[in-house]
């Protein structure tokens, strides 16, 4: 039986569609998942860092998964690096987008549904782009240019395929900056049918990103904001959590805290082939915290403004949220809540003064 208040997922990335489609012994080692977690949901991605997964292997693991009464949707990533060079596609090339429309429409022929990782952003600066950006601000040209790329080849691709297609799009953890390379927060969840939300916090400490532990529950919070109802679910993976095994706990804890209504685990060769102890770590949570969540009641905190296309101190709402401030952050101005907390990038909005 599965939990009783989330639904829980795995992504499979095309480095693992290509690892379970070369080993028939794939369905021996996915029994330990199985053991320690109730899985509802694989998303099969087919397109990764250049590398497109034939039909038929698709198609037969496809198979393996429904067999086991597993739903299935696809998966993207829009990323042309071999490795963790996170090389965007060109978004003015018309070969790069030609690509990216045979990406779509092969993957909506496969799948009802389908959420593209969060690669989907571009940090490309070649000669087309400085044309096309002109005199507009790098934000502004690539946020705008997402959204056409957005509604004219993503949107219109997936549903001309497969008309009933849901195409849900997934949020970085970097949420102050997103306009900066492309992430259109404004306009793309209106043509998003869902949206989806990085959870990723690791190690606070030593790694690149440095992000509080709070983040884990404050960015579900505000994505739920920013479409509400529409938000999928959230989404974290065991990279660097083993310098603490509780990390990787309290990922768990606050994205479901925080009434995520899928918990994505990224991804499955990770967990089944490097870091199979976090398996067990998250099928403990979930099993512990399907017992009271129904308790919890909406989550409440202190209404806080985050403008679409804002930053400001970066993440400073994760270490008020470490202090013990609970926040609750909207991307509107929340009018008529009383207290409310806000940080530098509500100076984004030019009325903020006549607001306050
Ligand atoms: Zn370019």
């Amino acid at each position: 039986m599965g939990y009783q208040n989330f639904k829980t997922a795995v992504y499979v990335t095309v480095r693992d569609m290509e690892w379970i489609a070369a080993h028939p012994e794939f369905e021996e080692k996915f029994a330990f998942l199985e053991k320690h977690i109730h899985l509802d949901k694989v998303y099969l991605e087919t397109y990764r860092g250049q590398r497109l997964i034939e039909k038929e292997k698709v198609l037969k693991i496809k198979e393996i998964f429904t067999n086991k009464g597993i739903k299935v949707s696809g998966g993207i990533t829009t990323d042309l690096s071999s490795s963790w060079e996170f090389q965007s596609f060109c978004y003015t090339k018309q070969d790069h987008l030609d690509r990216l429309r045979e990406i779509v429409a092969y993957t909506a022929e496969l799948f009802d549904e389908i959420i593209l990782d969060d690669f989907y952003f571009t940090n490309c600066k070649c000669e087309s782009c400085i044309r096309a950006k002109a005199d507009r601000s790098w934000s502004e040209f690539r946020t705008e240019r997402l959204k056409e790329v957005t509604e004219e080849i993503i949107v219109k691709t997936a549903k001309r395929t497969n008309p009933r297609v849901n195409l849900i799009i997934k949020y970085p953890n970097w949420y102050d900056d997103y306009q900066s390379v492309g992430y259109n927060l404004r306009e793309e969840p209106l043509l998003f049918d869902k949206i989806y939300t990085g959870t990723e916090t690791r190690d606070p400490r030593y790694t690149q990103q440095t992000l509080q532990r709070y983040l884990s529950y404050f960015l579900v919070r505000y994505l739920e904001n920013v479409k509400p109802g529409g938000n999928g679910g959230g989404w974290f993976d065991t990279f660097d959590c083993k310098y603490n095994l509780g990390s990787y706990a309290e990922q768990c804890c606050l994205t479901l805290f925080a009434k995520a209504r899928e918990v994505t685990l990224f991804c499955l060769g990770t967990l089944l082939l490097r870091d199979s102890i976090f398996v067990s770590i998250a099928g403990y949570v979930f099993e512990q915290v399907d017992k009271f969540l129904n308790e919890l009641g909406n989550p409440v905190g202190i209404p806080c403004y985050k403008p679409y296309h804002s930053s400001g101190e970066n993440y400073l709402h994760s270490f008020l949220g470490m202090l013990g401030l609970p926040l609750e952050p909207y991307p509107e101005f929340p009018s008529g809540k009383g207290l409310l907390l806000l940080t530098a990038s509500a100076a984004k909005d030019e009325l903020i003064v006549e607001r306050i």
